[in-house]
């Protein structure tokens, strides 16, 4: 940036705690929960030019932590009435003639917006998305009220991701998306205890953590899944009731993997109760000859079919009721599952 113009308007250093209080209410634009602090004067250390947003016949320069972004004004004012207000306010002083912006984002955060709002609709809907920016895109198109985009993102099926199942819990409880939160916090209640008091640590050092509330519905849920692995066990591992006259012993090996499985409740194949036996039960065929280890409980195709389904009918029961073993509400979740 080659020339500042100083802001017309002198006032006092001060710490931000302190400027924050003693705005006017024109340098203050609330937005329910939004403060915009616009400082009076210069950053003290000149912010880089980003390599990918600095159109030179931009007219409104982003500064987001120590990166400056020079776009259109219009564009913005365009898809968010709350970027409208904030281009709109008096500036505290211009760069190259165009008035300097105040983010509160990280500068990473504002490039990934400005990449949906510059490229437009088809960014979105064509690409393969990262969970990270569809966290960000979630977070900004909801405080600067970007209903599109909002909307879009909390479609997308990365946003149930099981690494991330403590930022999609957070955004669902930012944006009021009730219909995430089921597995988001099933997807919690599978992390280690310890991420689930602490947090995920993000590369950078950021710390993304569950509230009280919901830590304390993990940790409640945790005995109630542990009881639904169990009576999923229980219910699946029975033919006795198929009325299929299997000529092999298949009954009496059911019988005995149940017993292991609940001996040693670790998984069939996975953590979680929600988890289809259909590779696990797999492994028992007897007309695969590679199953070699698992030779001592042989069982036919048929009847390995009728425990998958079994097991698929408490998956399904389970699935219907997880909002209520977790401890929430979620209006439409069991109407929405059988459709
Ligand atoms: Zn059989």
């Amino acid at each position: 940036m080659t020339s500042r113009e100083q802001p017309s308007r002198k006032r006092p250093r001060s710490e931000d705690a302190s400027l924050k209080n003693s705005l006017s209410d024109s340098e203050r634009e609330t937005h329910e929960d939004l403060i915009f602090i616009r400082p009076m004067r210069p950053l003290s250390v000149e912010p880089d030019r980003d390599d990918k947003f600095w159109y030179k016949d931009g007219n409104v320069v982003l500064v987001a932590g120590n990166v400056a972004f020079r776009v259109y004004r219009g564009l913005l004012a365009s898809q968010s009435t709350v970027l409208d207000d904030l281009c709109s306010a008096d500036p505290a002083w211009h760069v190259d003639g165009c008035p300097v912006v105040h983010m509160s984002d990280r500068a990473e955060e504002v490039r990934s917006l400005l990449s949906v709002l510059i490229n437009g609709k088809t960014y979105i809907t064509k690409r393969e998305v990262s969970f990270e920016d569809l966290a960000i895109w979630i977070r900004l198109a909801h405080k600067y009220r970007i209903a599109d985009l909002l909307e879009n993102s909390l479609r997308r099926p990365s946003l149930q991701s099981p690494h991330h199942s403590i930022t999609a819990v957070n955004l669902a409880r930012l944006t009021e998306t009730s219909s995430i939160l089921p597995l988001a916090l099933y997807d919690c209640c599978q992390l280690p205890v310890e991420t689930l008091l602490n947090g995920h640590t993000y590369p950078g050092g950021r710390v993304e953590k569950l509230s009280a509330d919901d830590v304390q519905r993990c940790i409640q849920a945790l005995s109630v899944l542990g009881v639904q692995r169990t009576l999923a066990i229980v219910k699946s591992m029975d033919l006795s009731a198929c009325g299929y006259s299997c000529r092999f012993e298949c009954a009496d090996h059911v019988s005995a993997i149940k017993t292991e499985l609940l001996e040693d409740l670790k998984s069939p194949g996975c953590r979680h109760p929600l988890c289809s036996w259909a590779r696990f039960m797999g492994q028992y065929n007897r007309d695969m000859t590679s199953n070699v280890k698992n030779s001592a409980h042989p069982m036919c195709p048929r009847c390995i079919k009728t425990v998958i389904q079994s097991h698929g009918q408490v998956l399904l029961e389970c699935w219907k009721n997880l909002p209520e073993l977790l401890g929430i509400e979620v209006e439409g979740w069991a109407t929405a599952q059988d459709a």
